[in-house]
């Protein structure tokens, strides 16, 4: 059984002026600890998807299984990491990591010892009592993808969460998170329009159309070597087989 199977989802946008079609029948499977992008031309529906696998908005028609159950809503199995890291200016990193726990009355001495950890493990411990502004861009998104892990969602989605940082800090960031993301055992699905990226960090790559978006291909990343990281990836000879195999599909200039 699949950890999350997306099925045959529409979205639909009505509004007063126009009618939108964001998606046309969308569906792919995600395996546990699996690490899965969703790539695709800017507006063609990437975070609509992301928020109907999600349970945030209801698809027109189709469904969201996750361990085989139909999901209606959010489910607490699930663990949301947005495109701004969205930490509390006015909060230290010790509060922010803690807010969620902290709003769902689950903030004990276990939870607590387990935020530590995390923590000590990504080298934020000894800025526990800084403010976001104090830290890196990317630090501050270490902090975040904290936040999330200390809920314990088995699934982590992920919205372009590097778009807001520059190119050089984006390489190192994405490397670190994807090592925490392995370390904890979780399964990834995260969006961006950034093929590099995808195909840096996944082992299977959704490849979108321009809106209103259907699947164009999924692309099955295999580097043949074991624990290779997203910035090692990059110096691989099949590295540039993969990216233009993807970037070909995606036909950003050609009108259909
Ligand atoms: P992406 O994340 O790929 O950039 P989105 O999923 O945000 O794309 O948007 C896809 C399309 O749906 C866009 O044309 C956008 O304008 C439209 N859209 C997104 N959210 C809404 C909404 N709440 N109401 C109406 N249209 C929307
Ligand atoms: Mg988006």
């Amino acid at each position: 059984m699949s950890k999350v199977e997306v099925k045959n989802i529409y979205m639909n946008y009505h509004t007063l002026a126009a009618e939108t079609v964001a998606l046309e029948d969308i569906s792919f499977d995600v395996e546990a600890g699996e690490f899965v992008s969703i790539v695709g031309p800017s507006g063609c529906g990437k975070s609509t998807l992301l928020n109907i696998i999600a349970g945030l908005i209801k698809p027109s028609s189709g469904e969201i299984f996750i361990d085989g159950e139909l999901q209606e809503g959010y489910s607490s199995k699930l663990g949301y990491m947005f495109q701004r890291d969205q930490l509390f200016e006015w909060l230290t990193v010790w509060n922010n990591v803690c807010l969620g726990l902290k709003i769902k009355r689950m903030l004990n001495e276990e939870a607590k010892v387990k935020i530590e950890g995390l923590l000590k493990n990504y080298n934020l411990w000894e800025f526990k009592d800084h403010y976001p502004r104090q830290l890196s861009g990317g630090m501050r998104q270490r902090v975040a993808l904290i936040r999330t892990l200390a809920l314990n969602p088995e699934v982590l989605i992920l919205d372009e969460p590097f778009s807001a940082l520059d190119y050089q800090t984006r390489l190192n960031v994405s490397d670190e998170i994807f090592h925490i993301i392995k370390r904890e055992g979780k399964t990834a699905i995260m969006v961006t329009h950034d093929i590099s990226e995808a195909v840096s960090m996944s082992s299977k790559i959704v490849v979108l159309s321009k809106r209103p978006a259907v699947i164009k291909k999924i692309v099955n990343v295999d580097f043949e070597c074991d624990n290779l990281t997203p910035l090692k990836c990059r110096e691989h000879s099949k590295f540039r087989i993969y990216f233009n195999d993807i970037w070909k599909e995606m036909d950003y200039n050609e009108e259909e």
